[in-house]
């Protein structure tokens, strides 16, 4: 099989070590493609390459810029089934939840396409006469930017969208799961009509290539999603040239159920958010916490609906659940139902491998968890969700805020007065009504706070802070020195 190259530039190249790796489908193990398994030699020439773009793409008008943003979500959609059924077979996330993949990067590419024509700044009025005082966006320089497997097309656009409006050159080191996914989207970029060079894309492996991207001096600013341990690496490798560094971490969301909520919508709720891509999301509810007056009549519900979920071949329309993204995976998830027993909880339902062919497990659901066990606070990152009995609005929402992660939180309840409560007390950057820990716009700010991050936000008008610095720029037309705080007291 060829190998699909870097492209760095107006090059396609391989690994100076000629070394490659092969990505698979997780639901088969066929083979999806080869790819340069590239080091810190291939990393350098792809920040030189960024680097020597920066200066064209920085003085290219910002609605020229948003051009080739909107060509590009154009393209995406002319692209979109193409890039769907690949993600079915690289990724292995059911088609409808693929498509949403794909429309996630269509809607960014056009809102922040639109933001060439805004990327607004400050004016103010001085506190002295004749001079004049605003700010400004200023790009920064080369984005390396470091992607996880789960939204193989979404997250990239989170991160390239914003960094190129900006007027910044990016270096992506995608996922070594998902690489061909990010390969065609970079393609697409080019197809666009990016200069070359200002996108480059450097395949490989995180302590090689991503550990490369993060040390290198001539890259500003990280922009990384990924698990929490590695966050805390990028983290230190890139203290000593005081990078910028954006952090998308883990959560352990949790979902709230209150003794007044509507109970089949809740149920929705629960399936879509703990089972939706095999409970492979930053934002997968693996906590529900029950308040005990519906607690019974929750569990029957649930674990009805859950045991008609189907599991089988991603690309099929019939499919509810795929498979997991690697053995590694597999083993993991399967580790935490043996940790849940052991720690004295009730499997529901689920607890085993779903098939011999593919990482396939059936979807989980454990009762009668207490907030402190393990399967309670640490991230399981696959279909198992834990039910917390408690007694009061009080009491869940210590359970949820009593984790170190704070992305999405969720409540379901009629009471006004409660919702309002749960949204100013639930320590997460999301809070839903009604609704899952799931389903993101990307028009708003999306992030968590403690663990889950280091206090940046990607999407949004937030996403502009991560790519961008702020200049203050002070204008005096009176002719003669004007000293603040001084002549005008
Ligand atoms: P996951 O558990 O989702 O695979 P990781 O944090 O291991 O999460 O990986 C997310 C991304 O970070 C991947 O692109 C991976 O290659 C990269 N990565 C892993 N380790 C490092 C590292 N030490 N430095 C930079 N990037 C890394």
């Amino acid at each position: 099989m060829s190998v699909h190259p870097n492209l760095i530039g107006a090059e396609r190249s391989l690994a100076a070590s000629g070394d490659t790796f092969v990505s698979t489908m997780p639901a088969t193990g066929a083979e999806v493609g080869t790819f340069p398994r590239s080091a810190k030699v291939d990393v350098d020439r792809a920040v030189a390459s960024a680097k020597a773009a920066f200066d064209g793409w920085r003085l290219t008008p910002a609605p020229e810029r948003g051009a080739i943003l909107f060509r590009f979500a154009d393209i995406l959609r002319a692209h979109k089934d193409e890039l769907t059924l690949l993600m079915t077979q690289e990724m292995g996330k059911v088609a409808a939840e693929a498509g949403g993949d794909v429309q996630e990067a269509i809607d960014m590419s056009l809102y922040m396409a639109g933001e060439g024509r805004r990327l607004s700044g400050q004016t103010t009025p001085s506190e002295l006469r004749d001079k004049f005082m605003m700010s400004v966006r200023m790009p920064i320089g080369v984005v390396g930017a470091i992607t996880p497997w789960n939204f193989p097309i979404a997250i990239p656009s989170w991160k390239l969208a914003p960094a190129l409006i900006c007027g910044n050159t990016v270096v992506l080191k995608p996922a070594e799961d998902t690489p061909l996914l990010a390969q065609r989207f970079v393609e697409l970029l080019h197809e666009a009509g990016l200069p070359d060079g200002v996108v480059n894309i450097v395949h490989g492996f995180g302590e090689e290539a991503g550990d490369a991207l993060v040390r290198h001096p001539d890259v500003p600013v990280l922009s990384f999603t990924g698990s929490r341990e590695t966050g805390i690496a990028v983290t230190k490798a890139a203290a000593d040239n005081l990078k910028h560094v954006h952090l998308e971490l883990g959560g352990k969301n949790a979902i709230i159920v209150m003794d007044d909520a509507d109970i089949d919508l809740a149920v929705d709720g629960i399936v879509w958010s703990a089972f939706g891509t095999a409970g492979q999301r930053c934002t997968a509810a693996s906590r529900v916490i029950v308040h005990r007056a519906v607690y019974d009549e929750l569990q029957k519900r649930l674990v009805a609906r859950v045991e008609k979920l189907r599991l089988g071949l991603p690309w099929d329309p019939d499919t509810d659940i795929g498979p997991l993204i690697n053995a590694a995976a597999l083993a993991k998830v399967h580790s935490y139902t043996e940790i849940g027993l052991g720690e004295g909880a009730k499997l529901l339902t689920g607890g085993e491998p779903g098939s011999s062919d593919g990482f396939y497990y059936r979807p989980t659901v454990f009762a009668d968890v207490e907030a402190g066990m393990r399967i309670a606070r640490e991230e399981i990152f696959g279909p198992t969700t834990t039910l917390i009995p408690v007694g009061s609005f009080e009491e869940a929402i210590a359970a949820a805020n009593s984790v170190e992660y704070g992305l999405s939180s969720s409540i379901f309840t009629r009471d006004v007065n409660k919702a309002f409560r749960a949204m100013r007390d639930l320590q997460a950057g999301i809070t839903y009504i009604n609704a899952g820990t799931t389903g993101a716009e990307v028009h708003l700010p999306f992030g968590g706070v403690k663990g889950t991050g280091n206090g940046h936000r990607e999407a949004g008008q937030a996403a502009l802070d991560v790519f961008t610095e702020w200049k203050s720029i002070y204008v005096d037309y009176s002719g003669k020195l004007q000293r603040a705080q001084i002549d005008n007291q």
